[in-house]
């Protein structure tokens, strides 16, 4: 009951009356009152104009409050608009926010400020009138609805809604808005369940990785050099870590002719150009390599790093891994050795490219050093070359819409779906993330073997760190080596037999013996479709049938100057590994076979007849295989 009843008073006498009222609840209880009664609009203005007066009286109490030191609700004239939401979602006491938006009316008044912090009353006064969760499904608009789901989080209160409102009205805009916000919520519970680390995630299982170690990139790193790993075999360089030195050789000298600079002339004004300085690195670990870095000198290395130790003789993945990174980082590289003393000639971070040969050992080394150097690696290819590229990516450009040009890209060609394509494959910065040194691995035969230069100059240096007992588990304290170990890819001639041998596989065989025999260099191929027939062969010529003699993307590459393919169709998978082939001769009885499009001259003939007579033209001279290799014979 009102202390005051309006409808005693006419208007002017009201606010006369009113003007000794300085309780807000009473005047809120009066203006109720009038509204009840006589509701007349000057009067409830009156009420409403004095309610207003009242309110700002005490909001500047309660600011005098705060400058005495008072438990005060923050004081919106000293936040800038974009402040001011946030810092309201600190306060949720409705009588803090009502003294606060009395504070922005008394002193600033701005607008967008007061309806933030309105909207802030808002919130809580809702909550506080509505029991059920803010929502009145009877009385509320679809857009109230809209909006108060918006704050609704609890599963179990969203799904009664979703049921009271299809008993009640069933409005379809409403049920969808429910819907949503339940798929929302469930959703972000989802996100923050597949957040969880997988250990806390199935704490049942076992975790092998649960302690690896994240290595990260470096920021602003300094790269250098091209790093030839050199793969040895028998106290021997292989062919293709030589055709490797010779490709990065030609790679550096065209790398620092066209990156180096130009500078002042002596005479002051004039200027010359300075071709850069960056090196071919060859990278030698083993038991006994002194030697062998001096050859690498010799094939191209401008420097030749080595490491001998008697456990590593023989590959073993971990320490070769540790040794080449250890070798890689330079002095104070923030995950490297701490006592790390760098090289004179080194003085970078880590190499600019990295180039490895795509062999058993050379695969396995190659992913294991670029992860461990946080970069990525071009697997199995067949070109290399460096020049700029231009991105359009904005994961690398970090701006959408934009080009940017980048400067020294290794460009890695690689053999993709089956060698039915090539893709070049480029490994480049990210805006905050640098991925060095952009590494590849690379085919045997890709490139030719360079002449070695014996006068050739260059530094060899021993790399000294300590070995850790824990990288060698396993000493091998004798071996044996196995009968076999294929390489056919220095051959003169290869004779490859295919799936057209099935009619007499044994058979098939000794009439490809015989050619290779009638040749000076030759050795016998197989498709991988002889690999895999169940053919049984005589035991003389099974030792032939082996998957070290097949030929292809999972076999053996090779580019002889003769390549003889007899009842072989041609599928991709045997074409990636021998169509770099000088002369390609194709036996097979069909007119169509695949084969045909990348052969230089195809006999439509039966293997069992046709290669006998080619042994045979050989053995009397009829043949000229110079010729033929050539490309001028006749077949
Ligand atoms: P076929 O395709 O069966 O061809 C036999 C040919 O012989 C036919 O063209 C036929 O007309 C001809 N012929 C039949 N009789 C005679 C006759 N009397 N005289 C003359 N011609 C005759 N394959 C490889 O070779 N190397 C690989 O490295 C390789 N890797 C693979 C990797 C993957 C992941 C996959 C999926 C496959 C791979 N393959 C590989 C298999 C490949 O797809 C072919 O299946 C295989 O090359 C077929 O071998 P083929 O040509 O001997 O047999």
């Amino acid at each position: 009951m009102a202390a005051l009843d309006p409808g005693d008073h006419t208007v002017d006498e009201l606010r006369d009356a009113l003007e000794d009222v300085d309780d807000t609840e009473e005047l809120q209880a009066i203006l109720e009152a009038e509204r009840d009664g006589k509701d007349r609009k000057t009067a409830k203005e009156a009420i409403e104009a004095r309610i207003e007066a009242v309110g700002g009286e005490e909001a500047q109490a309660d600011e005098g409050a705060d400058e005495a030191g008072g438990d005060a609700p923050l004081d919106p004239g000293e936040y800038e608009m974009a402040e001011l939401g946030p810092a309201l979602q600190e306060i949720e006491d409705v009588d803090d926010l009502r003294a606060i938006l009395a504070a922005e009316e008394a002193g600033e008044d701005r607008a967008p400020a007061k309806t933030l912090i309105e909207s802030r009353i808002e919130k809580f006064t809702a909550d506080e009138g509505d029991e059920e969760g803010g929502i009145d499904l009877a009385e509320d608009s679809v857009a109230d609805i809209a909006n108060a789901l918006r704050s609704m989080e609890d599963l179990d209160e969203l799904r009664s809604l979703l049921e009271e409102e299809e008993a009640g009205q069933d409005r379809n805009a409403v049920k969808n808005q429910i819907e949503n916000r339940i798929e929302a919520v469930e959703g972000s519970d989802e996100e923050a369940e597949a957040q969880l680390p997988p250990e806390e995630k199935y704490p049942e299982l076992d975790h092998p990785t649960a302690d690896k170690r994240h290595v990260r990139a470096l920021e602003d790193g300094v790269y250098e050099d091209t790093w030839v790993y050199c793969e040895t075999q028998h106290g021997e360089l292989i062919d293709v870590t030589k055709e490797m030195l010779g490709k990065a050789r030609e790679l550096m000298d065209t790398y620092n002719d066209d990156y180096g600079g130009s500078e002042q002339g002596s005479e002051g004004s004039e200027t010359k150009s300075r071709a850069a300085d960056e090196k071919v690195v060859a990278v030698l670990i083993g038991d006994d390599m002194a030697e062998l870095a001096e050859e690498a000198i010799r094939y191209g290395a401008d420097v030749a790093v080595y490491m001998d130790d008697e456990r590593l003789g023989r590959f073993l993945h971990e320490p070769y891994t540790e040794i080449f990174c250890d070798m890689a980082r330079g002095a104070g590289h923030p995950f490297g050795r701490e006592d790390k003393q760098d090289y004179d000639w080194h003085g970078y971070d880590e190499p600019r490219y990295t180039v490895f040969p795509a062999t058993n050992n050379g695969r396995d080394l190659s992913a294991l050093v670029q992860a461990e150097l946080d970069s990525g690696l071009a697997s199995d290819c067949s070109d290399l070359f460096i020049t700029s590229a231009a991105i359009s990516n904005p994961a690398k450009t970090g701006q959408p819409g934009s080009t940017k040009t980048f400067e020294r890209i290794l460009h890695m060609k690689r053999p993709d779906f089956s060698g039915f394509e090539y893709s070049t494959i480029l490994c480049i910065d990210k805006p905050d993330r640098e991925f060095h040194p952009q590494g590849a691995s690379v085919i045997p035969g890709s490139f030719d073997v360079p002449e070695p230069d014996p006068e050739r100059e260059g530094e060899v240096v021993a790399h000294d760190m300590p070995l850790d007992d824990d990288w060698f588990p396993v000493s091998i304290t004798e071996h044996d080596t196995l009968e076999g170990g294929v390489d056919l890819t220095g051959r003169e001639v290869i004779v490859a037999l295919g799936r057209g041998i099935g009619r007499d596989p044994t058979k098939g065989i000794e009439v490809g013996l015989d050619l290779v025999d009638a040749f000076e260099d030759a050795d016998l191929g197989l498709s991988r479709g002889v690999i895999t027939a169940s053919y049984e062969f005589g035991g003389h010529v099974s030792d032939y049938v082996a998957e070290e003699r097949q030929i292809g993307e999972s076999g053996q590459v090779v580019e002889p100057p003769l390549y003889v393919a007899a009842g072989i169709s041609g599928a991709i998978q045997h074409k990636v590994g021998m169509d770099e082939s000088d002369t390609i001769v194709a036996i097979n009885t069909d007119h169509d076979a695949d084969i045909r499009d990348f052969s230089d001259y195809f006999v439509e003939g039966d293997l069992f007849e046709v290669l006998p007579r080619l042994t045979e033209a050989l053995e009397s001279g009829e043949l000229d295989v110079e010729a033929l290799a050539d490309g001028g014979g006749s077949a």
